[in-house]
């Protein structure tokens, strides 16, 4: 049983990027992307998400619909004039499975409140967002992302401009969330050769040698190139 299915699917704009991706996301799946800047890391997540129209193939959505996908993206904008707390902030991702023009009801604030307490940020929920350090800053994304999901989590390069020990702790969570509440991550990172190596499946994007299978043969391939 698979949650979503890339079966030879070419992505880009005008012209394609990623040529013949074929990719299969298991529950309890917990996939790095990698690759180097402009390889279409992001590109490919936003295809996943709907953003972006595949060119070729399909994305099949098999047991998750694309609503019910908490997203964190590679940069999210929140206007530093604009004195939004930590709790409107993480209560806004609720309105990505409710639609435009609706409201927010009970159990959202029970789903923002839960989401804090997991994170072990309910601490900050009245804080004014842009006082907040990077790492704190990068949680209450996180439980925003969480907000909208108990399946799955796609996030955009989670751990930039973090320092070593906030990186840390944001990995410690996700691995949490993996290994204990059920949560299935995809994930682009660039720290998987910084001691923070995780998951158990890769996906790695290189102009013609696009890699999918699991961490330790990728590993392998690596030691076998040197
Ligand atoms: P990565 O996330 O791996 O750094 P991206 O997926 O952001 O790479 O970008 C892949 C390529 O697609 C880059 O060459 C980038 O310039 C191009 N690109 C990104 N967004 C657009 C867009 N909206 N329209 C056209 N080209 C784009
Ligand atoms: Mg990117």
């Amino acid at each position: 049983m698979s949650l979503i299915k890339l079966a030879n699917v070419s992505l880009g704009y005008n012209k394609p990027i990623l040529k013949g991706v074929n990719m299969e996301i298991e529950p309890g799946d917990f996939i790095c992307i990698v690759g180097p800047n402009g390889s279409g890391k992001s590109t490919l997540i936003k295809s996943i998400l709907g953003l972006i129209k595949p060119l070729k193939g399909k994305i099949i959505f098999e047991n998750i619909a694309p609503n019910f996908i908490g997203y964190m993206p590679q940069e999210t904008k929140v206007d530093a004039n604009f004195p939004a707390s930590v709790s409107e902030i993480v209560l806004s991702g609720a309105l990505n499975k409710k639609g435009f023009l609706s409201f927010y009801d009970k159990s959202d604030v029970l789903s923002m409140e839960k989401s804090l307490s997991l994170l072990g940020i309910t601490s900050l929920k009245d804080k004014c967002f842009n006082q907040l350090s990077g790492g704190q800053r990068q949680k209450v994304l996180l439980a925003r992302s969480l907000v909208s999901t108990n399946k799955m989590l796609i996030l955009d390069e989670p751990s930039n401009n973090l320092d070593s020990k906030s990186k840390k702790e944001l990995y410690e969570i996700l691995k949490d969330l993996n290994e204990n509440h059920g949560i299935t991550v995809l994930m682009v990172t660039h720290d998987l050769d910084h001691g923070n190596l995780l998951g158990n499946k890769i996906l790695s994007l290189r102009e013609d040698d696009i890699f999918f299978g699991p961490t330790t043969e990728f590993i392998r391939r690596i030691h076998n190139d040197k």
